[in-house]
């Protein structure tokens, strides 16, 4: 009997707990600034300004935005402007998206903001945030992770009067133009699913390929808190053979001096680059830069992205040699390599495990659990 009860209990508190609720609709910030734009539909629309309602013909208008108002078509309205056609579809330069257009501001900076279905915004990132040429087990778990990283982040861009920005401060949105059939089947057949931990949702931190090794968030963004569990560097024995296996790329000595007094820093001529330490995930802790206005030590992380985050992959290094007035870098991964591996989530959905699986393996201890879509 107590078995039963407890059972029965056990039951009712993780069904409970493991529910997480979020707005069925989400705001992305699209553009900004006080550039005219075109809005558009092929067939009739309209827009709402205040307590008036402007219907328009099939084809495009002209928005001239400007502090609190917008002038359409010779006439002013107030902002906000809500766009909204009945095929749930509008043109912005050009570009499709699904759901609404709203033009507003906050302060002085005019926002063009993109109001749709959480499950239709996912839709627009995947082609961006993964490849459509992947399997569709790995797509399956990009979907399950960008969702749950844009649930946990609803609101980042309150003060901007959106919930999330388009670019890799948040995720990389292209609307509904970048779209493609693959990836829409993977947020279909994921519907709702998100990474839990201890009935929250987790960090889904990820990256495009770890090395063989994915790290510690406190040697890469200095976390104070305690690391969660799931989130400690770990072997990742599934990211090798992959284009960014090893790597290895020359930068001019007056590239890195520039890009480092860019950033602050008090650097003369460069004349040595050396790393040193080493985190979980392998990587180098120190960057020691050398030059004719003496010693510089940077966080590795920290260097890498103030000199250049593309060219220098990762900061796990296998050697930085100088040749020329030229710096050769050479290292493993791309990416700050922490949480999931995408490359390694690619290489296990090549070899037919699920993204269960895959989840399970890159954020141990965590499950899936459902969004309930509110108002
Ligand atoms: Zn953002």
């Amino acid at each position: 009997m107590k078995k039963i009860l407890f059972t029965i209990l056990t039951l009712f508190i993780c069904t409970n707990v493991f529910a997480i609720s979020v707005k069925e609709y989400i705001k992305v910030g699209i553009l900004s600034g006080n550039k005219p734009i075109t809005i558009g539909c092929d067939q009739k629309y309209y827009f709402v300004s205040g307590d008036k309602q402007v219907v328009l013909s099939a084809g495009k208008v002209t928005v001239n935005p400007e502090t609190n108002t917008a002038v359409i078509a010779d006439k002013r309205y107030k902002l906000p402007i809500k766009f909204i056609s009945s095929k749930n579809c509008l043109l912005v330069n050009d570009k499709i998206y699904r759901g609404n257009i709203i033009v507003n501001c906050a302060g002085n900076k005019i926002n063009i903001i993109n109001e749709l279905k959480f499950e239709d915004y996912l839709k627009g990132i995947l082609p961006k945030e993964a490849s459509s040429s992947w399997n569709t087990e790995a797509l399956k778990t990009q979907a399950v992770i960008s969702r749950t990283y844009a649930a946990k982040n609803v609101g980042k861009h309150a003060k901007d009067g959106f919930d999330v920005c388009s670019t890799v401060h948040c995720q990389v949105y292209g609307g509904a133009s970048c779209e493609n059939k693959k990836c829409n089947l993977a947020v279909h057949d994921t519907k709702g699913e998100v990474v839990l931990y201890k009935g929250e949702l987790a960090q889904t931190l990820f990256h495009a390929a770890c090395g063989g090794h994915t790290d510690d968030p406190k040697y890469v963004w200095g976390w104070k808190q305690e690391t969660p569990s799931y989130l400690k560097g770990r072997k990742d024995k599934y990211c090798k053979n992959n284009p960014h296996s090893s790597w290895t790329t020359e930068v001019d000595e007056s590239f890195i001096r520039q890009k480092l007094i860019a950033a602050g820093y008090k650097v003369g001529t460069v004349k040595k680059i050396s790393y040193s330490g080493k985190t979980t995930g392998k990587a180098a802790k120190i960057v020691t830069i050398s030059s004719s206005k003496g010693k510089l030590k940077l966080n590795a992380y920290t260097f890498r992205l103030a000199v250049d985050p593309f060219k220098i992959k990762s900061t796990m290094f296998t050697s930085i040699k100088c040749k020329n007035k030229k710096f050769i870098f050479s290292g493993k991964g791309w990416g700050h390599k922490v949480g999931l591996c995408q490359w390694g989530a690619k290489a296990m959905g090549d070899k037919k495990l699920s993204y269960k699986k895959i989840l399970d393996y890159y954020y141990p201890g965590t499950n899936i659990g459902k969004i309930n879509y509110g108002k």
